[in-house]
């Protein structure tokens, strides 16, 4: 699925691992980055890096981002 999510900044970022940590979900075990650009989410696994919505970011990692 081709996202939409991020800007050039981010998106160039996303291949150095270059975008600032929010912190770390316990519960899904995901690194949250954020753009300090477009505030972008991004979840980081052990597989891959990716853009979500802020919706998607919170029901991930619900830990580290204040539901609701
Ligand atoms: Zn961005």
């Amino acid at each position: 699925m081709e996202s939409e999510l991020g800007c050039p900044v981010c998106r160039a970022g996303a291949h150095t691992i270059d975008i600032p940590e929010v912190g770390v979900s316990l519960m899904s075990h995901v690194i949250v980055r954020r753009c300090p650009a477009c505030a972008t989410y991004w979840l980081e696994t052990e597989r891959y890096l990716a853009a979500v919505s802020d919706d998607e970011a919170r029901r991930e990692a619900p830990d580290v981002l204040a539901a609701g």
